[in-house]
């Protein structure tokens, strides 16, 4: 709402239109390579009067081959990545016992409200990069050299249910991974205007090697999918008991995972800043222990994202959700422990999640934008030269 543009802290709400950049590039001749994150699968219908349909990710791959994309890569195999290097950096922060609890950073809208609000916490977010930037890098970095082509040349148009995303992708830090984001309402901008009914554009698989996920990567585009596939990593390493989640209040799950010897590893999932303000705040005056938190700024996550068809309420995220759930539900692959794919770009490039290259290519920084309030500025009065 109007109301949301005008207070958001996040940067979520900023309504831009990059379509005209993805066109100047086609005219230029650069080599485009697409990229669709997983929630825009669960939403595109609404704008184009279609059905439900669990094959429209191979409509829309379809598509924009035919409009002239070179490749169309899967967000969600980014996110089985990021899974992956994630739970590896949880793992050692817990065996070290610093920097706990760790917070997910996929959200740009949240890590620049944590940037903005919570700069005592900024060690505790994952440098792990989002999936966008994370697939932006290893593309630029190694893809291009695979098929011969100057990353200069490559033109990435990341497709998301997010505003905050173009935002992200101009942050100092990860400039020049990705070229363009364009939303759901810009993608189905795109389609109506080429003239195409995507119903009747046969699906077909997203491009390799980057076009593999398991349901774990799909399940990053709601609320959970992030702290749950970090999870499903850790089980293949940590036999757990027990796992038991709880309702705290709406936009807040609590998940107690006990071990075989013990020890339980909880982790809190939030959704919504103002959830998220509660959740902090508990967790500074000592009142919620726990190892691991996952924030998404959007209300369901990134179903809910600023970029997605209008209406964007609860009755229609719902539906999102369960359209998700069934699309993730189709999906071979369960963790991301099984995307061969993912692995094979440790064996290549990366060695190991963690490693110095790994460092180098998938992490991040983050920055303190807290802004100083007037009465915290000490005015000193200005030096007097003492008489010689
Ligand atoms: Fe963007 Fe998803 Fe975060 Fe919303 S929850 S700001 S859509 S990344």
């Amino acid at each position: 709402c109007g109301q949301c543009v005008a207070h958001c802290p996040t940067g979520a709400l900023t309504f831009r239109n990059d379509l005209q950049n993805v066109y100047k590039a086609m005219e230029e001749g650069k080599y485009i390579i697409g990229m669709m994150a997983p929630a825009v699968r669960a939403s595109i219908q609404e704008e184009l009067g279609m059905e439900e349909d669990v094959v429209v990710a191979g409509r829309i791959v379809n598509f924009l081959k035919s409009i002239g994309f070179k490749k169309v890569f899967d967000v969600a195999f980014a996110a089985d990545l990021v899974a992956y290097e994630e739970a590896h950096e949880f793992k050692e922060r817990l065996e070290k016992g610093e920097k706990l609890p760790q917070f997910t950073s996929c959200c740009p809208g949240w890590v620049k409200f944590a940037e903005h609000n919570y700069p005592e916490y900024l060690n505790n977010l994952s440098t792990v990069k989002s999936p966008q930037q994370a697939l932006g890098s290893i593309i630029k970095k190694f893809y291009a050299k695979e098929i011969g082509v100057n990353p200069e040349d490559i033109y990435l148009v990341s497709i998301m249910p997010c505003t905050a995303k173009k935002f992200e992708a101009e942050r100092e830090e990860l400039a020049g991974e990705v070229d363009a984001v364009i939303t759901t309402r810009e993608l189905s901008q795109l389609i109506r205007s080429s003239g195409f009914n995507l119903k009747n554009v046969p699906p077909v698989p997203f491009d390799r090697p980057y076009g593999l996920s398991s349901q774990s990567g799909l399940s990053f585009g709601k609320t959970g999918g992030v702290f749950g596939s970090v999870l499903k990593v850790l089980e293949s390493e940590i036999e757990f008991d027990d796992i038991k989640t709880e309702e705290i209040e709406k936009g807040i799950r609590l998940t107690k995972a006990t071990t075989k010897d013990g020890k339980v590893i909880s982790g809190i999932v939030v959704f919504g800043l103002g959830n998220t303000r509660k959740v902090i705040d508990s967790i500074k005056n000592g009142k919620l222990k726990v190892d691991i938190v996952e924030v998404m700024a959007c209300d369901y996550g990134c179903i809910g994202g600023g970029g997605q068809p209008y209406p964007n309420d609860t009755r229609v995220r719902t539906k999102r959700a369960e359209i998700l759930n069934e699309v993730v539900g189709i999906d071979v692959l369960i963790s991301p422990n099984e995307n061969y794919h993912m692995l094979s770009l440790y064996e290549k490039y990366l060695e190991k999640p963690l490693s110095h290259i790994s460092h180098e290519v998938l992490h991040t920084t983050y920055r303190n934008r807290k802004r100083i309030n007037d009465e915290d500025i000490e005015i000193l009065p200005l030096p007097v030269e003492e008489d010689k």
